[in-house]
């Protein structure tokens, strides 16, 4: 048979009516929304103090199979959920007539034509991911080729407050073996003393550039690591590299950045004033960009983090799913609300649980 006449069979073979259909069938179908998320207590660090936090979500449906994502903006980074939002609507059409299977190269045009808006990034990164996954029927964690026994114990944090309502939080996270505790006020001794008066666990401290000059930090640094802190988070202002690294040979516990190292090009002019870096895929813009930094920070001799916002369980589940590749997890977003709309990672004595479902093995709560 030649191929003309093959054309002809086969077309005389299949009915105008699903010809139109499949001529029609559309792409990606893309929704969009912020979740008000309510925490259980009231969230204060040094930058701000806030009983809810505003969430983007979104959702790419294709071959009756639906990705979820989630991005947290971050006020550090003059970002809110309208503008996320704005942020995901000016790719709609990228992305409902792209291939989800070639989602490195839908990554890289969102790169190109969004500036900024991390959080909108991570939410369309983590929802394609998702979508892979499902496609693929494989859990994230084994799509990256990692371990879920390798996932390590997460932190809980608690956050700034009285003495005697952060003796209380400390006591209410009798379940977790290591805790973070956040400083950065004139009354971070208070703060320890509270936590100390109630337990003996290793602490994690992160001060959030709440200390501005660098001989507080190295007093304050060698006090905490008499009271068993096993690393401090951020002691000094992002922008103040030099005076850290003036910091990091005064003292011995590691220091970690955070507000400091946002993107995979910020880490190695990092190495020099800091031990280790916190990865977060709100900061980054998703799954992809937080692998590489962790594989960067890795090359470069540091220790590698894996942190989250306030945030519900898909944006933390996406998280989990990388966090056999780090050193440290405070992947404790989900756990800090109580209206969260999923179940995915669990956490049993500080331990992350992988959900073994496909994608980010993520379900709903009615
Ligand atoms: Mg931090």
């Amino acid at each position: 048979m030649n191929r003309r006449d093959f054309v002809k069979i086969a077309a005389a073979a299949v009915p105008l009516a699903a010809l139109r259909t499949r001529a029609a069938e559309p792409g990606m179908q893309l929704d969009v929304a912020i979740v008000r998320l309510n925490l259980r207590h009231a969230w204060t660090t040094t930058m701000s103090s806030s009983t809810y936090r505003d969430t983007l979500h979104i959702t790419l449906s294709r071959d009756g199979i639906s990705g979820h994502g989630e991005g947290a903006p971050i006020v550090r980074y003059h970002e809110d959920a309208e503008g996320a939002r704005k942020a995901v609507e000016s790719v709609r059409d990228l992305l409902v007539s792209g291939d989800p299977m070639q989602f490195t190269k839908i990554m890289a045009r969102v790169g190109q034509t969004v500036t900024g808006n991390w959080a909108a990034k991570a939410a369309i990164d983590i929802a394609l991911m998702d979508w892979i996954g499902k496609k693929l029927g494989v859990p994230l964690y084994k799509y990256f080729g990692l371990d879920p026994a390798d996932a390590p114990v997460t932190t809980f944090s608690i956050g700034i407050d009285k003495p005697e309502v952060v003796r209380q939080k400390t006591l209410q996270a009798a379940d977790f073996p290591v805790l973070k505790i956040k400083v950065g006020l004139d009354s971070d001794e208070a703060t320890i003393e509270a936590v100390r008066g109630v337990t003996k666990k290793p602490l994690r401290v992160d001060a959030n550039e709440g200390w501005k000059n660098k001989e507080e930090a190295v007093r304050k640094i060698n006090w905490l690591e008499s009271q068993g802190v096993e690393f401090i988070e951020q002691p000094l202002p992002a922008d103040m590299i030099d005076e850290t690294r003036w910091v990091r040979s005064r003292v011995h516990i590691p220091i970690i950045a955070d507000e400091a190292c946002q993107r995979a090009s910020d880490i190695p002019k990092l190495k020099e004033a800091y031990d280790g870096v916190n990865v977060k895929l709100d900061k980054s813009g998703g799954m992809l960009e937080a692998c590489n930094m962790i594989r960067i920070a890795r090359s470069l001799g540091m220790k590698t983090m894996l942190g989250c916002m306030v945030s519900s369980s898909v944006s933390v589940t996406a998280a989990a799913h990388l966090s056999p590749l780090v050193d440290y997890a405070d992947l404790d977003g989900n756990l800090l609300i109580d209206n969260d709309p999923y179940q995915g990672v669990r956490v049993e004595k500080g331990r992350l649980i992988l959900p073994q479902g496909a994608g980010l093995g993520l379900t709903k709560n009615e």
